[in-house]
């Protein structure tokens, strides 16, 4: 029988809990399909940090790059916020992008109908949204040097090279391809020089694909239209201080952060994690919504291993508990026949993967 090596990296908060609920759906559709996984469980953040003194050990790197694909959970907390800098969970956690190679952040944003109406916008404004943020993860300001900070001044510098513009470009003009062909990409070119030179580089990327309609929006004017008119977007391609804050609104489009899954990819091993942090406030009550992180494992299965059909099975799944009314606590207000806990969302799902 195939098997997968799957590292799993759980983290901080309620990276345990969402974790295991996406193995519980992931051993079901294994079961279903005729393939199996086998685990190995790597330390990062501010876990990793307090056994360790590092919150990236190297054996989590080498862990990560030698198997199929990483499932990551959250990093982040209180207890952490007042380490150096770089003993921060938050550093291993860039420190762990760039050493992967994941340059391209995919994060879908789709309504799903049993959920318009826990949006916090009108029903028709986001019944029907469905876009992909495509956002650069291992440069721009998060990366750039110099940085630092003295008692009265502190500075990051937000520096994109050509080559860093171009791979992502391709990397948005190609999902573009497999969607409804348009590019919507975000930068700040009315005031910054790299997103000048970021316009330039995506305009020349777009000769290569004729079939793709390209425009350009600066990301102020982004963050209204999100609000304002969603399904205009197909795919929206930008940087990375950019992308972080436009998916985190996109989220709300769908209803709670709770539900939007990412994909971390480039030319190596792909990280598949739900867009939200460790959410300390709800850690250890059994009360987070784990679709998120379950719709990542379904990512992992389509994008890192081919699986498409057991994808599929898993998407249906999510979908038919949400139909049948189970709703974890962040969506309760919103048409719950029944609210239950993080692990009853991952067993209600696991027990509707089609045979
Ligand atoms: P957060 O995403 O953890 O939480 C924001 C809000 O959303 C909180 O009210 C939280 O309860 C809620 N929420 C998040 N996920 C949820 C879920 N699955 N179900 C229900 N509600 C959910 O962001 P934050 O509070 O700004 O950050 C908390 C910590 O997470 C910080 O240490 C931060 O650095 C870290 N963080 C980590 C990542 C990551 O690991 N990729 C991403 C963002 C933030």
């Amino acid at each position: 029988m195939k098997s997968y090596k799957i590292a799993l990296i759980k983290g901080d908060g309620i990276g345990p809990e969402i974790v295991d609920e996406a193995v519980k759906v992931l051993d079901a559709v294994a079961a279903h399909c005729g393939f199996g996984f086998q685990y190995e469980e790597l330390l990062m953040g501010g876990t990793a940090y307090d056994i360790t003194g590092d919150p990236l050990p190297q054996e989590t790197v080498s862990g990560a790059l030698n198997s199929d694909a990483v499932l990551f959970g959250a990093i982040g907390g209180e207890k952490w916020d007042n380490l150096p800098r770089e003993k921060r969970p938050e550093s291993g956690l860039l420190r762990f992008r760039k050493e992967l190679g994941v340059y391209a952040n995919l994060r879908p944003a789709v309504v799903y109908d049993e959920l318009v109406n826990a949006s916090s916008l009108k029903p028709e404004i986001v019944s029907g949204v469905d876009l992909m943020v495509v956002r650069e993860l291992i440069g721009g300001i998060y990366f750039g040097e110099p940085k630092g900070r003295d008692e009265n001044k502190g500075w990051n510098t937000m520096v994109y090279t050509r080559d860093e513009i171009v791979r992502i470009a391709h990397h948005a003009f190609k999902i573009a391809m497999s969607r409804n062909k348009r590019v919507c990409s975000i930068d700040k070119a009315n005031v910054l020089d790299v997103s000048q030179l970021w316009r330039e580089t995506v305009e020349e990327v777009a000769k290569e694909y004729p079939e793709v309609e390209l425009t350009h929006m600066y990301v102020d004017n982004a963050a209204m239209q999100l609000i304002r008119d969603p399904k205009q977007f197909d795919v929206m391609l930008t940087g990375n201080i950019f992308g972080d804050i436009l998916s985190d609104e996109a989220s709300m489009l769908c209803g709670s952060i709770g539900l939007l899954p990412s994909a971390s990819v480039g030319d190596k091993i792909g990280v598949y994690e739900p867009i939200h942090g460790s959410a300390p406030d709800i850690a250890g009550q059994g009360i987070a919504n784990p679709i998120a992180t379950i719709a990542s494992a379904s990512m992992m299965l389509r994008f890192a291993l081919g699986e498409n059909e057991a994808a599929d099975k898993i998407d249906a799944a999510i979908k038919r508990a949400l139909k049948e009314g189970y709703r974890t606590q962040d969506l309760a207000q919103f048409d719950a026949k029944e609210v239950c806990s993080t692990s009853e969302m991952g067993s209600i799902i696991a027990n509707y993967i089609e045979k």
